[in-house]
């Protein structure tokens, strides 16, 4: 039989034949050989004709025709190369759990089994591959599974009353633990293990202070909640609620006693996710899958799941492409951008989750406080559920009108000062890390990175420029190189907002969280860990600080410097500051009685209106109207064309050469990107707006593969225009 495949390391759309004997499944990874080298291929489809590749064997069979379905639409919607996003579902370093063997086809054959490359050693390539084609010899595959450790996890509670545990004179690592233990109720005794010393562990357990065993919460939900759980269905699901409307209890109940797939945005959020879910279900098989992991566990965890061994694996975007057949799909914070892939291979993961659903025929559910525009206004189903506590009050304060002290108005300060005096801790989110760019006090200059149209911001604790696209960095220095003036320092970033609290509270513990200080998620958890438990009374932070996890004690949220937010010449920027915003004022009051004041100077009045009312729906209707004015998504789709390289003319000619070839489709620019040069290549770009976008792409593919080989993007309905 005849079969079209796709071809791993060939950049293109195009089917290659194969035949073979045997019948193959839709979507088995097969080897081909094509004249040159042994390649690994992906069966599209049947098909008829003569064969183009030699079938060589088949490695695996665990993509289905689903899936197949799926990447083949991912690959012709974003315009990928086929095999780039069929390779993604298997992780770098699976073959080493591979052996591949020739065995004789028939009882004719010579040969005896011996490993593949050991015959290629003995016999060569050309015979190894003359006697397959031949019909005298066949690939056979064997997986060397490592042993699979199924973590039946084991929780960890305290068995005895906190007056007993305080009279047992307990040294202070053991004491530490059962603060832990204390904090979160329940912790799997692994973690504790890993996050202890065992000793203390062990001795606590001889002691019988602790004692393993699940103690699972029984939570009761709420009739909202329990309304939700009952009436999700198959299809795409969209879960609106504010932060602090328990989602999570919904999820892990539509999740129970089903194989489930939970995606979130951020490796931080990982951990509690999976806290959550063992709190509530008892001994169950948790997988998580991100790109913090070692490529070592990443296979490990990737065969859990293959194999079945996993009940619900809590994962990052690329968890979606691990080939199994679940029985739905969760995404949490689902407006979150990182679920868009903008590097090497592009996709939308959420979209493709909804695509996966609907061929699985499964219910997909979409959590988040600001929903992504469009799939307001789609045919999702829509809940609501709403948070128990009243919402936080946001209170608006127009800089132009206070006065000062540092970033901050005094009214502010005095707030900040009522709130610290009833021992409830405060966060203060600014949009940029660093002190702030780098200006000439006499002649104006502004100090820019060399390889980017961007002004170098200054770093206080290392005493360095650094540019925050390109990662530049350089010693600082004093004197302006063009007057010899002295520079100074404007703007509002992380480092001078934690200097400056430091210096109008004094007595308090103040601590900044933004990726300067925090890359591993470890520490994202640890320092808002820090904060719930009391031991921060200030963490100024970025958008770090307003992601997800459930923190508590946050009695007011200071927004410093919201103005910046709609700077950014892009369509989607009033939504994504609204979103920030919102966000953000929702990590204030978990508890009841929470506050958020949001500073400005002239912001776009109508937002502030929405955001101070923490009006969602009022909003997105306005936003939706405007957007309809324009044709921006999700009233029509959004294709952007990008095209860099190191000589500025050159990108200019070519893109506009590529525009000028395109006729039929609405086209808007081609113009300089809003950074023109970043790591000394020159941008352009334009953008297509369409009610169809495979047409377009067609003729954008066509015409840039005849203009210019390399140095193109190609975004379909990216979350924002401008990236960095
Ligand atoms: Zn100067
Ligand atoms: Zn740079």
């Amino acid at each position: 039989m005849t079969y079209e495949t796709f071809v791993e390391g060939y950049k293109t759309a195009k089917t290659y034949k194969v035949r073979s004997y045997e019948a193959l499944k839709i979507g088995s990874r097969i080897l081909v050989w094509d004249g040159k080298e042994e390649r690994v291929a992906y069966v599209y489809k049947e098909s008829s004709g003569a064969e183009e590749l030699s079938f060589l064997g088949v490695l695996d069979s665990f993509l289905d025709v689903e899936r197949v379905k799926l990447y083949k639409w991912i690959a012709d919607f974003y315009s990928n190369s086929p095999s780039d996003i069929f390779s993604l579902s298997y992780p770098s370093g699976l073959e080493r759990y591979i052996k591949i063997y020739v065995t004789p086809a028939n009882e004719f054959s010579p040969f005896k089994k011996m490993e593949k490359n050991e015959f290629i050693e003995k016999y060569s390539r050309s015979k190894y591959k003359k006697y397959i084609e031949g019909g005298l010899l066949k690939l056979k595959v064997e997986w060397r599974l490592p042993r699979v450790r199924v973590r039946r996890e084991d929780s960890v509670i305290l068995a005895k009353s906190l007056k007993e545990i305080l009279e047992m004179n307990l040294n202070t690592d053991e004491l530490r633990i059962v603060q832990r233990i204390m904090e979160e109720g329940v912790v799997s005794y692994s973690e504790l293990l890993k996050d202890f010393i065992n000793v203390a562990v062990f001795s606590l357990e001889r002691k019988g202070v602790i004692k393993r065993g699940a103690k699972i919460k029984k939570i009761k939900l709420r009739e909202d909640q329990e309304r939700v759980v009952k009436s999700i269905g198959k299809g795409v699901n969209l879960l609106f609620g504010h932060t602090g409307s328990g989602k999570t209890e919904v999820y892990i109940e539509i999740m129970r006693g089903k194989r489930a797939l939970y995606l979130v945005p951020e490796v931080s959020l990982i951990p509690q996710v999976v806290r959550r879910i063992r709190e509530r279900v008892r001994n169950i098989n948790i997988g998580v899958y991100h790109s913090y992991m070692s490529s070592a566990r990443r296979v490990e965890e990737w065969l859990k799941v293959v194999f079945g061994k996993t009940e619900v694996l809590v994962g990052t975007r690329s968890a979606l492409f691990i080939p199994y057949r679940w029985d739905v799909i969760v995404i949490d914070e689902v407006h979150d951008e990182s679920f868009y892939q903008r590097e090497g291979v592009v996709y939308d993961a959420v979209e493709a989750a909804k695509k996966l659903s609907e061929n699985y025929d499964i219910p997909l559910i979409m959590g988040t406080a600001t929903p992504r525009l469009g799939d307001v206004y789609s045919d999702a189903k829509v809940f609501h559920i709403k948070r128990i506590l009243p919402p936080p009050s946001v209170e608006i304060v127009d800089l132009r009108k206070e006065k000062m002290r540092g970033s901050f108005a005094i009214k502010v300060l005095k707030e900040m000062d009522e709130v610290l005096k009833m021992k409830k801790g405060i966060m203060v989110f600014v949009r940029r890390k660093g002190f702030g760019r780098v200006v000439c006090s006499r002649c104006g200059y502004v100090h820019m990175c060399k390889n980017c149209d961007v002004a170098m911001t200054y770093h206080v604790n290392s005493k360095t420029f650094k540019c925050h696209v390109c990662g530049y960095e350089e010693k600082a220095f004093d004197k302006c190189p063009v007057c010899g003036g002295q520079l100074k320092i404007v703007g509002v970033g992380t480092e001078r907002i934690e200097k400056q609290l430091k210096k109008f509270f004094p007595d308090k513990v103040i601590e900044r969280a933004d990726r300067e200080i925090l890359s591993r998620p470890e520490q994202i958890i640890e320092i808002l860990d820090k904060f719930s438990r009391g031991d921060v009374d200030i963490l100024v932070g970025t958008k770090l600080i307003s992601k997800g996890i459930n923190v508590p004690r946050v009695g007011l949220m200071v927004i410093v410097d919201v103005d910046g937010l709609l700077a950014i010449p892009d369509f989607s920027s009033r939504l994504r500051a609204f979103q920030i915003l919102i966000q953000a004022i929702g990590r204030s009051g978990r508890e009841g009685g929470g506050k958020s004041i949001v500073q400005h100077r002239g912001m776009d009045e109508e937002l502030l209106e929405y955001v101070s009312k923490v009006d969602i729906e009022g909003f997105y209707g306005v936003e939706f109207e405007r957007r309809k004015l324009f044709d921006y998504p999700p009233h029509k789709d959004l294709i952007q064309v990008l095209y860099s390289s190191y000589d500025k003319k050159l990108s200019e000619s070519i893109i506009k050469k590529v525009a000028s070839d395109i006729k039929g489709c609405e086209i808007f620019g081609p113009s300089e990107y809003p950074i023109p040069r970043i790591k000394g290549k020159y941008t352009y770009h334009f953008v297509v707006k369409t009610k169809n976008v495979r047409k377009c792409l067609d003729k954008i593919n066509n015409s840039v593969k005849v203009v210019e080989k390399k140095g193109w993007k190609i975004y379909v309905n990216p979350p924002s225009l401008y990236y960095t």
